[in-house]
């Protein structure tokens, strides 16, 4: 293209939100075969919001003295019992307690519902995140883990327990973690083992155009991609709901391994646009073709891209396209 032609190409991009880095990268987005979409906050809102709370029943042998239920109803007494009973509500509040540290949006939304249904939040004594599985804290409750099976599995962790309530909640396109306590009190005093408690699941609302988005990218002949940290069940509801299909889901992609998997599809000779807006999409954003971030996406995430998006619209991906192949009047 002329710099002239790439230079109202680059206005009219601007005054439709689309940023484009330079006139390079505006021929560049003409080329692109393949477009990998994160998942969080780039096909949904990333407005999550707590949906379920199930507390397990106990299953592990040993005498119990103390209570784990706040208001009281612990089954304490009886020879063969197992470990006390804990109730949805000292689950979530667990689970609120040890997240109030962390601004990921599965966290503010266990915390926030947590308030909502009327229980005090304490904060956390001490805190870590684990990216991409979840949080480790320290709380006026003991030891707390809450995350992916991958988290609990690698603190010692029996996860099968909770096998039948994530499996239901992923099915429904939810995020389902799991909640352990290590309390030093009941059956696990002696270890300091975590005792898996329950599981919390947030949904996401996944946004409004993220469905024409995509057909209108596969009309164009574009192969279209979800990657996510989040699992293969829970992926898979989110892509069918917006027609991408489920072979092209890449789900469990730990943020260092995001920028692995733009460049696998790359060395089958793609030219992948990513599509991300948070921290962890950064890497990938630096190696795809062209790396697009989107909406209110994180600093970070802007300056590894090419292409920002200043809205957070995922039909501007198409924009970006259109304006690039000179035919943006053509947009639905
Ligand atoms: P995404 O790729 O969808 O943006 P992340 O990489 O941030 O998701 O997280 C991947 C998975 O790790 C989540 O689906 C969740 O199971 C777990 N996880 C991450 N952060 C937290 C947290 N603060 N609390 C609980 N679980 C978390
Ligand atoms: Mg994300």
């Amino acid at each position: 293209a002329t710099p002239a032609a790439t230079m109202v190409g680059t206005t009219i991009g601007a005054r439709n939100g689309v940023l484009f880095e330079g006139g390079d990268i505006l021929e560049r987005v003409r080329d692109v075969d393949t477009v990998v979409f994160d998942k969080t906050g780039t096909l949904t809102k990333g407005e999550m919001e707590l949906t379920d709370v199930v507390a397990l029943p106990a299953t592990d042998g040993g005498s119990v003295e103390g209570e784990a239920s706040p208001d009281g109803d612990a089954a304490t007494d009886g020879g063969a019992l197992v470990g006390p009973e804990v109730t949805e509500e000292f689950v979530l509040e667990v689970a609120a307690s040890a997240e109030s540290g962390s601004e990921h949006p599965l966290a503010e939304a266990i915390v926030e519902g947590a308030r909502e249904r009327g229980i005090e939040v304490e904060d956390a004594e001490a805190f870590e995140n684990v990216p991409g599985q979840g949080v480790k804290a320290t709380t006026s409750r003991g030891r707390v883990l809450v995350g992916n099976r991958k988290l609990l599995r690698d603190a010692g962790v029996d996860v099968a327990p909770a096998d039948e309530a994530m499996d239901r909640l992923e099915r429904e396109g939810k995020t389902a973690m799991l909640v352990a306590l290590a309390d030093g009190e009941g059956a696990d005093a002696a270890s300091e083992a975590y005792r898996l408690l329950g599981v919390v699941a947030d949904a996401d609302t996944v946004k409004e155009s993220a469905e024409t988005a995509v057909s209108e990218l596969r009309d164009r002949g574009t192969d279209v991609w979800l990657i996510t940290g989040d699992n293969e069940r829970t992926a898979t509801a989110v892509a069918e709901r917006v027609g991408i299909d489920p072979d092209n889901v890449m789900a469990g992609v730990l943020p260092e391994d995001k920028a692995d998997a733009v460049d696998d599809l790359q060395s089958e000779g793609r030219r992948a646009m990513m599509v991300g807006d948070g921290v962890n999409d950064a890497p990938a954003l630096a190696t795809a073709f062209v790396g697009c971030a989107i909406g209110s996406g994180t600093d970070v995430a802007i300056e590894a891209a090419d292409v920002t998006l200043m809205r957070s619209d995922p039909l501007d991906v198409v924009k970006a396209v259109r304006v690039s192949e000179g035919t943006l009047a053509k947009i639905k």
